[in-house]
């Protein structure tokens, strides 16, 4: 089922044409469906239906309170990486109990709320933090329950900037000092060993890295099973690869049944971690023609989004389509997409054919993922609204920043 159609002349998400959303919040705005992030975590949830599972949402992807309470209402769980998004989900009804906590450079005081929380598993990435979060736990008079985010040393075969499984990568213990780490956790008495995870990059297209991965993982299970050290949770991670352009990363449900098959009949309850693939095409990027510059060598569409509102483009290189709201007749052109930042590598879109005016809406597809959350106030630009659509309706869920907010921590010199 698709969510986003061209009906009446006029590209609509769910019942709603994007027109009434501009009309009502102006752009550059962030537009999601609801039914499509159900859809994409349901694909989960059943593809996992025969096992003890938990889905948990990396919240990174998009930290959206509406977006974290629309999964939390399904039951998820989450995947989070700072003190800020582990507020957020509470904030938007998450449960505690169904968070874990990833991220290579957990503070004291991040590790002291995550507890008090109560949260399900800390993935641990060092041995510092290892003795760190004993030591906080300790202090606080609790018992921290902890896995070990183990770098299997595999080519996920994405970008380099979104690669995180092999050995020279900065994520992770060495899978070679895994076993010794794991005894020295067993040892801490304010740490309970309770899982063990992995997690080897983004956008993967291609299901032979993540069963590469999870066999080396099962070997170490059965290792530590022998060294007397029970492992109740298997974390497989997050990554799977989502189509944006002629990508054609594997469905989610044979993505999980290769996985299944490795993991047999065994006990453990399986945890996954992903982002890009529960929200990444339930999203757009909704922006507006300010002006058409027409050149000898180029053509121009200068548009009211840009590299701080979709970094992706800028950042990897990548390739998002772009659908005009309205479709022309007549000739089109080849455009350059570009935002009003000034950089030259602000664009959203290159060599794009297109039958364009000034005014012309025009939806950048695939942004639910990595766009908002990673946006910035670079050359003092408010950041976008972020609206969700639910059938016939739609609801701002972040009104558009004020000039006064994006400055209200600043001051002048005395
Ligand atoms: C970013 C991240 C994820 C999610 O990755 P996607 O590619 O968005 O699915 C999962 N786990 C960890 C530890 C991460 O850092």
């Amino acid at each position: 089922m698709t969510f986003f159609t061209q009906r009446d002349q006029q590209l609509c998400v769910e019942g709603v044409p994007l027109e009434r959303i501009a009309d009502a919040c102006a752009t550059p705005c962030y537009i999601y469906s609801r039914a499509a992030l159900e859809s994409a975590y349901r694909a989960y949830d059943d593809a996992l239906a025969q096992r003890d599972h938990l889905v948990c949402y990396a919240v990174k992807a998009n930290s959206n309170l509406a977006v974290l309470n629309v999964f939390a209402r399904l039951g998820s769980g989450f995947d989070i990486v700072s003190g800020g998004e582990l507020a957020r989900v509470l904030k938007a009804g998450g449960d505690p109990q169904k968070i874990v906590f990833s991220g290579v450079g957990k503070t004291a005081a991040e590790m002291q709320a995550a507890l008090a929380a109560g949260i399900l598993c800390f993935n641990v990435e060092s041995e510092s933090e290892l003795a760190r979060l004993n030591k906080v736990a300790a202090d606080a008079g609790k018992i921290a329950p902890v896995s070990l985010r183990v770098n299997p040393d595999v080519d996920a075969q994405t970008h380099p900037y979104i690669a995180t499984g092999l050995k020279e990568s900065k994520f992770g213990v060495p899978f070679e000092d895994a076993l010794r780490l794991y005894g020295a956790a067993a040892g801490m008495p304010n740490l309970r060993v309770c899982g063990i995870d992995c997690h080897i990059g983004s956008q993967l297209t291609e299901i032979p890295p993540f069963v590469a991965a999870l066999q080396k993982l099962l070997g170490l299970v059965d290792q530590l099973a022998s060294a007397g050290i029970k492992i109740s949770h298997i974390d497989i991670g997050g990554g799977l690869g989502i189509r944006y352009r002629d990508e054609t990363p594997p469905p989610v449900a044979d993505y999980i049944n290769a996985l299944g098959a490795c993991l047999g009949n065994r006990a453990q309850k399986i945890l996954c971690e992903p982002g890009r693939s529960l929200v990444g095409n339930t999203g757009i990027l909704l922006t507006r023609v300010e002006y058409l510059k027409h050149g000898e060598h180029r053509n121009f569409a200068v548009v009211d989004a840009a590299m701080n509102d979709l970094m992706r483009p800028a950042l990897y290189d990548a390739w998002h389509d772009i659908q005009p709201v309205h479709a022309r007749r007549g000739t089109s052109r080849r455009y350059e997409i570009v935002g009003p930042v000034c950089e030259s590598g602000d664009f959203l879109g290159r060599d794009r054919e297109l039958n364009l005016a000034e005014g012309d809406l025009l939806a950048i597809m695939s942004a639910g993922a990595y766009g908002m959350s990673m946006s910035s106030n670079y050359n003092t630009r408010p950041r976008a609204a972020e609206v969700m659509v639910a059938g016939n309706e739609f609801h701002i869920v972040r009104s558009r920043e004020t000039f006064d907010q994006l400055i209200a921590t600043e001051k002048n010199m005395p």
